[in-house]
């Protein structure tokens, strides 16, 4: 069955990207950020290492850069990839992408080459945008040829600074910086920016036309494109923008450390904030003390995070206090938030820390606890508008489960996607009777919060028992010692697999195996018992910043293999 976006043939008909839907508002990003251009044209879009650019100056390069676009033969259906890190050039070329028509193929600066050709040759870019930095333009430049990739837009880093700052950049970082030639196969963003002028706009199908190709699930085997559709990602930051506290529209500041080239940074940093004309304040880089600054200065009113992010920022201040009292709302998704985390930061900061739930694949929040109070702990909250959430059976998934029952969550709503690029069967096999398979075992209350107890991939059959790692995580979390916990299943000659915790202490204990079991038999069934528990100087992490089980089992695997 398709998804339930699929379009059917009467919806192919274009309709005008700044043409507004039912309710009166626009349907297409670029619709979006046009309007917060016209309503709020003087206040500020952006803040990059001490420069601001505010709607209208955002909304002028957005056009010129579309305008390039255009000219390089960008239009409906071509695909553009980004390879950036957080700075404008991110936010102004996406934007311009769609407004060309173009869709846009997010890459992660970090890939290494093997990752950056596979997304290259299935997405089929022929124009990737990238920067000037010794670590990310000779890996892309190298690419040149792959597929279809014939160019490159090359946004100099300097170029995007103060003016003090953009003429030091190039002396300071001359080791940072790669020599960009100057040939038919590179375009500066000078030149894609040259011509003035708005185009007219591209007849875009909100419900059909894809607006991001988002690459996910690389963990068994290689990852997929979910194609988000304009009417998708447009959808999902209205109904995040309804879940927010009495937002001001014009006033609030996003602070976005997640890197935007994730669904979570794109929707909740990026496109929530063009929503609410908020001002996006872009780090480049996470490092603590560096986003710790950037919060008593620029003095963010939102901020999005994974849970590894916060649980970052309480041990820093820990250490050192800081003034973090203009944050207002604080968002915690894309992995579980240890409910001793989010006490921690709320007292601390004295914000709430509101946990939500999503995946790219429906672009991506499904649930959000209250950001007002009334969180329930362990829960990822209730879904958004318009959205409904099953629970299925794990045996028999046309069997949908009552209150308190485990099954698989899975999700119909206008942010989920029409399916993955080019994989007919893969999309057969994500949707079950037109809703979304998460792959997330959970419950519902009788309340209707939402709670997940762990991914299918991610459950442990331990001698014929369903073990859920995130049971034993949250139960090692509550140590006082414990600053970060992972488990996984390892190979176990009697009981086909077993629990292996991998932690990293925030403070020195003596004998620490022994003392964390002896404290885990407060809370766990001995079949839950892990086999062994590792102390580690550091857990491996996702490019978003999420734990990764994924490169755990890798050295797991590696490590029997040579044993
Ligand atoms: P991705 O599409 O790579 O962002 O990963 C999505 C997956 O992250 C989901 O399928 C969940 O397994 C996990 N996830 C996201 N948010 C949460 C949450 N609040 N609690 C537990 N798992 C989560």
């Amino acid at each position: 069955t398709p998804g339930p976006s699929s379009p059917s043939p009467s919806s192919h008909g274009a309709s005008s990207q700044s043409a507004a839907g039912s309710g009166g508002q626009p349907r297409t990003m670029p619709a979006l950020l046009d309007q917060a251009v016209r309503l709020h044209g003087d206040r500020p879009a952006m803040h990059f290492l001490g420069r601001r650019y505010s709607y209208r100056e955002l909304g002028a390069l957005v056009d010129r850069a579309a305008a390039g676009f255009a000219a390089q033969g960008v239009t409906k259906g071509v695909r553009v990839g980004l390879c950036l890190p957080n700075m404008p050039a991110f936010v102004i070329n996406y934007f311009a992408v769609l407004k060309a028509g173009g869709t846009v193929v997010n890459f992660n600066p970090l890939y290494a080459p093997r990752e950056l050709q596979h997304q290259i040759e299935d997405s089929g870019i022929s124009l990737m945008v990238t920067t000037d930095l010794a670590a990310i333009y000779p890996k892309v430049a190298a690419q040149l040829g792959r597929g279809s990739l014939t160019r490159l837009v090359v946004c100099p880093m300097a170029e995007m600074l103060p003016p003090l700052k953009a003429l030091l950049f190039p002396l300071l970082k001359r080791r940072d910086l790669a020599r960009v030639p100057s040939d038919a196969r590179h375009i500066s963003f000078r030149q894609l920016t040259r011509t003035a002028g708005a185009l007219p706009p591209a007849p875009i199908d909100p419900e059909f036309d894809l607006a991001a190709l988002q690459y996910t699930g690389g963990t068994t085997g290689l990852s997929k494109g979910a194609m988000l559709t304009h009417a998708n990602i447009v959808a999902n930051a209205e109904q995040i923008y309804q879940r927010l506290p009495s937002p001001r529209i014009g006033e609030e500041r996003v602070l976005a450390v997640l890197p935007l080239f994730h669904v979570f940074g794109m929707t909740v940093a990026m496109n929530l904030a063009v929503r609410i004309a908020a001002e996006i304040i872009l780090v480049p880089r996470f490092d603590i003390a560096g986003t710790i600054e950037v919060i008593e200065r620029q003095k963010p009113t939102l901020f999005p995070g994974v849970p590894t992010l916060y649980t970052a920022i309480n041990h820093a201040l820990e250490k050192r206090p800081a003034d973090l009292s203009s944050l207002r709302c604080c968002i915690s998704g894309g992995a579980p938030l240890p409910g001793e985390v989010r006490r921690q930061f709320e007292t601390l900061s004295g914000c709430r820390l509101g946990e939500g739930y999503g995946l790219s694949e429906s672009s991506p929040v499904v649930c959000c606890n209250p950001l007002d109070g009334g969180a329930r702990d362990g829960s990822i909250g209730q879904p958004l508008a318009d959205t409904q959430v099953e629970i299925r059976d794990l045996d028999d998934p046309t069997r949908i489960c009552g209150p308190h029952e485990k099954g698989e969550l899975c999700v119909r709503g206008p942010q989920v996607m029409r399916g993955y690029w080019n994989r007919p069967e893969d999309t057969r096999a994500i949707f079950i009777e037109g809703a979304l398979r998460t792959g997330d075992v959970g419950y519902v209350d009788e309340d209707g919060f939402y709670f997940i107890v762990d991914r299918i991939k991610d459950m442990i059959l331990c001698s014929g028992y369903n073990v859920y790692p995130r049971v034993i995580e949250e139960a090692l979390y509550q140590h006082p010692a414990v600053a970060e916990a992972v488990v996984i299943g390892v190979p176990d000659a009697y009981r086909g697999s077993a629990p292996k915790a991998f932690v990293v202490l925030k403070t020195p204990l003596d004998a620490p195996e022994d003392t964390l079991h002896g404290f885990l038999k407060e809370y766990l069934s001995p079949i839950e018992m892990p086999r062994q528990i590792q102390v580690c100087e550091s857990l491996p992490k996702t490019p978003v910043g999420k734990l990764s089980k994924k490169d755990l089992l890798e050295r797991e695997r590696q490590s029997a293999a040579t044993a």
